[in-house]
């Protein structure tokens, strides 16, 4: 059985990446269990901060770490909020918290009419074995969707209920939760990942 160690405090994340990889034999813990502090996030994309974060976890614990970094990127913002969409409003000198978030998203697309509302969720996962290790394996997902223009459902978390999915017909937060899981950005990219990872311990 080896022992790897998660780049976040999640619950939600470590169960989800321990049901996965228990078939593996590989146990996760998360970093706190180690007294490991987060990473500085001074990346400018999704995959620096993952690595950054993986990194900081391997050479903090000499484990294998894995790390996710994940956001909402509008078009119609060029982007943003990206890489920062948890401190969106807060960056802004607003509230933090989801719901400041939603409530500065909604009035940045203010006027914005729905053909340029598009927005996707991206995911990025990366795992290294090593605090310097030169291959690190990744793996991304990304969920296509559009920004409302006031809040739908009461599920799941961030920015899902201005998140619309036209092939749903219904926001994020209105999915079951396992649904949501498959089909999301997060779950696209553990998708990806386990071939690879299964692909890697085989050699
Ligand atoms: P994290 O990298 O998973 O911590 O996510 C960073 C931020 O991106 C969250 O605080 C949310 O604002 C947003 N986000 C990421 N994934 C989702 C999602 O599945 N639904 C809604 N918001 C999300």
């Amino acid at each position: 059985m080896s022992q790897w160690v998660l780049a976040s405090g999640n619950a939600g994340k470590l169960a989800e990446f321990s049901r996965l990889l228990e078939p593996l034999s590989i146990t996760v813990r998360p970093q706190g269990e180690f007294g490991v502090s987060d990473a500085d996030e001074t990346g400018l994309s999704f995959i620096e901060n993952a690595i950054l974060k993986a990194r900081h976890a391997a050479a903090a614990t000499g484990l294998p770490a894995l790390a996710d970094d994940s956001g909402v990127v509008v078009d119609a913002l060029n982007g943003e909020p990206g890489i920062y969409s948890a401190r969106f409003s807060a960056r802004a000198g607003g509230e933090s918290g989801d719901s400041a978030n939603i409530d500065y998203l909604l009035e940045r697309l203010a006027g914005v009419p729905e053909p340029d509302r598009g927005a996707h969720y991206y995911c990025l996962l990366a795992f290294v074995r090593h605090a310097t290790d030169p291959t690190p394996l990744i793996a991304e997902g990304r969920w296509d969707g559009r920004i409302l223009t006031e809040r739908v459902g009461t599920g799941g978390f961030g920015y899902d209920p201005v998140f619309y999915l036209p092939d749903q017909n219904c926001t994020a937060a209105q999915l079951e939760s396992t649904l949501k899981n498959r089909l999301s950005h997060r779950g696209q990219a553990m998708a990806a990942f386990m071939p690879r990872l299964q692909a890697l311990l085989a050699q």
